[in-house]
């Protein structure tokens, strides 16, 4: 079946056939790829093209979205790959337990997290998503199947996670969940009125809270560059006398505009506004975890507001100390620019070990930015972002990339070549072929 599958920044586009797979005890499915190269797919919440296969097939995996089992006791869960996050937040937060490592959305599936080794705002304290994996299954197109966990075939353990769909199809996961006392988290915005404010803010929270993120003002120049609100908070124990809101029905961005929404008037008028919305130096309140964590999933398909074009996301991570300086330097490029967008965070990531041999996390600070697609202008920008980057030591983030040059990304990445052995003769991906020059 042809299908029209995009990613999430809706560039570039792509074509390729579909197909499904409903069991996880089915074969693999070769007999209808055809010959082409194929790619697993999961709820294609990736940005760029790494869940894209341009001109192969896509195996569809959200047909596995079956709970296999769950200890109440231990919080383990066993489920198939293509269940959602958000459909083990439904069932496991009511029993008092949560998704460790959870992302910005919870519209992902499990393999989906699994293959991008995702990484949320308790990374200072939990690390990626991969740690919580105890273990999977690899179904290959040869027909092997292998069980995987850190000590059996730990190896493809290490390749798989964080492995970009390219080692096999994951059919099922057994996850560490994160025991909690209550749905709610106790929450506390801390104004910062520039980068500087932001690292003490971020090294005094650390330690005591489970989950810390900032949103920063991307137009903010000179002494007030890196202005941002930081965010921080840790679940409460006992459920609140008083409940707060639930978010209730969600909006949608029902058209999309023949142009970007986003553009430098838009965006200095939101970001001063939305920085001066708090009055003051900090605000605590009781707050649901759905607006806590996924406030962006309150607006359907909000991906739409940048146009027909699309949008890149760029998230970079900058190492050690040196981290600061050159995040200084990304921000002082992008506001003399005058690109970016509302879209905008930062966060300090801790220094735990991820398992993936291609995870993204590294000990430093993470910034991702939403960038219009202005074409050359917007790619030159992201060049030279990629620049700095590079000199500093850190890594662009392949979940959330559509242009990095093959170069780059053997920069970022120079381990890529040990992925070799373990990727699958038919998989591939519109990605993998850009930055490596393989085909399947
Ligand atoms: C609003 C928003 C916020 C986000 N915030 C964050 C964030 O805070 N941190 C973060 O790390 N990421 C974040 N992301 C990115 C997102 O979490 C990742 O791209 C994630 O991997 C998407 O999962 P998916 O199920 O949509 O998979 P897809 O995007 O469809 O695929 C992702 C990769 O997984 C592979 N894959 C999928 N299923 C399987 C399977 N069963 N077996 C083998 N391989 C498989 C695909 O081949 C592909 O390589 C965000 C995305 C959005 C839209």
């Amino acid at each position: 079946m042809k299908k029209y599958y995009q990613s999430w920044g809706r560039y570039p586009r792509a074509e390729q056939e579909v197909v499904r797979l409903w069991s996880r005890h089915d074969p693999f499915p070769l007999d209808r790829i055809d010959g082409k190269t194929a790619l697993p797919r999961g709820n294609g919440r990736s940005y760029g093209d790494s869940c894209l296969n341009d001109g192969g097939m896509l195996i569809d995996v959200r047909g596995l979205d079956r709970l296999i089992d769950f200890d109440p006791e231990t919080g383990i869960l066993r489920c198939e790959a293509g269940v959602l996050l958000a459909d083990i937040l439904k069932f496991a937060v009511p029993q008092g337990w949560f998704v460790p490592a959870t992302p910005g959305t919870r519209l992902i599936t499990v393999g989906g997290a699994i293959a991008n080794d995702v990484h949320g705002k308790a990374h200072h304290q939990d690390g990626t998503f991969g740690r919580h994996v105890r273990c999977f299954e690899l179904l290959r197109s040869d027909g092997s199947r292998y069980l995987c966990t850190p000590q059996e075939n730990s190896d493809w353990y290490r390749a798989t996670i964080g492995g970009l769909g390219l080692t096999g199809l994951i059919l099922w996961a057994e996850i560490a969940l994160k025991r909690i006392g209550s749905p709610y988290i106790d929450s506390e915005t801390v104004k910062c009125t520039n980068l500087d404010e932001f690292f003490s803010v971020s090294a005094d929270s650390d330690q005591d809270y489970e989950y810390t993120v900032a949103w920063l003002d991307c137009t903010a120049r000179g002494p007030r560059l890196g202005r941002a609100l930081f965010s921080r908070g840790n679940h409460v124990n006992t459920v609140p006398d008083k409940l707060p809101r639930i978010p209730g029905r969600r909006l949608s961005v029902p058209i999309e505009p023949p142009i970007t929404l986003v553009n430098s008037l838009s965006l200095r008028a939101f970001n001063k506004l939305y920085y001066a919305r708090q009055r003051e130096h900090r605000r605590r309140e009781i707050v649901h975890y759905e607006p806590f964590f996924y406030p962006l999933d309150a607006i359907l398909e909000w991906n739409r507001i940048y146009g027909p074009r699309g949008f890149f996301q760029y998230q970079c991570v900058l190492p050690g100390n040196d981290g600061r300086s050159a995040v200084r330097e990304v921000l002082e490029r992008i506001t003399a620019s005058g690109e970016g967008s509302f879209l905008a965070v930062m966060k300090i990531f801790g220094d735990l070990d991820s398992p993936g041999i291609l995870s993204f996390p590294q000990s430093g600070v993470t910034l991702a930015i939403d960038f219009p697609n202005r074409g050359r202008r917007t790619l030159s920008l992201l060049d030279q972002l990629d620049e700095v980057v590079r000199a500093a030591g850190g890594r662009v983030y392949p979940a959330k990339d559509a242009r990095m040059s093959a170069e780059s990304f053997d920069h970022y990445y120079p381990q890529w070549r040990e992925l070799l052995p373990y990727t699958d003769p038919i998989l591939s991906s519109s990605f993998w072929r850009r930055v490596t020059g393989v085909a399947a």
